[in-house]
């Protein structure tokens, strides 16, 4: 019987240690600002909430419809059924479901949609917040030398 079993401890297995490692260092990364905001949106965004997803607008589309910009398929005189994005754009239903579990912004012009991952919504908030306050201060300026 060794130390950890006396203990009644298990040794981490050291895969997860490994992952571990790495998240604290991608979050050293991006706080530091390492990481620029592509990175961030392209690589780190989360599935969209599947709380929204299950909520999203549906409607059935018919052949006169825009069709469906994830496969390009024709519609057909079939009704389909479409979800629609907050962005008003329209994809099928199986198209968009497996989209959104990987990530969460529209295939067509990414705008973002909630997620259900707390650190991503919190970065989220600290860019809208810097992006406004660096609006706040092009308005001062150009209040003050426009
Ligand atoms: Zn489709
Ligand atoms: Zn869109």
């Amino acid at each position: 019987m060794d130390y950890f079993d006396e203990m009644g401890w298990s040794p981490i297995d050291s895969e997860e240690v490994v992952n571990h490692q790495m998240l604290l260092l991608a979050r050293f990364l991006a706080q530091n600002g390492f990481v620029n905001e592509n990175f961030d949106q392209d690589r780190l965004a989360p599935p969209a909430s599947k709380e929204f997803v299950k909520n999203l607008e549906e409607r059935s589309f018919t052949k006169n419809d825009e069709k469906c910009t994830i496969c390009l398929k024709p519609n057909t005189d079939d009704e389909e059924i479409f979800k629609i994005l907050p962005c008003k754009h329209a994809f099928h239903s199986t198209c968009i479901l497996p989209w959104l579990e990987r990530t969460n912004s529209c295939p067509l012009c990414r705008q973002e949609m909630p997620t259900d991952d707390e650190d991503y919504e919190e970065r989220k908030k600290h860019r809208a917040r810097a992006q406004q306050r660096e609006e706040e201060l092009e308005t001062l300026h150009n209040s003050m030398f426009g």
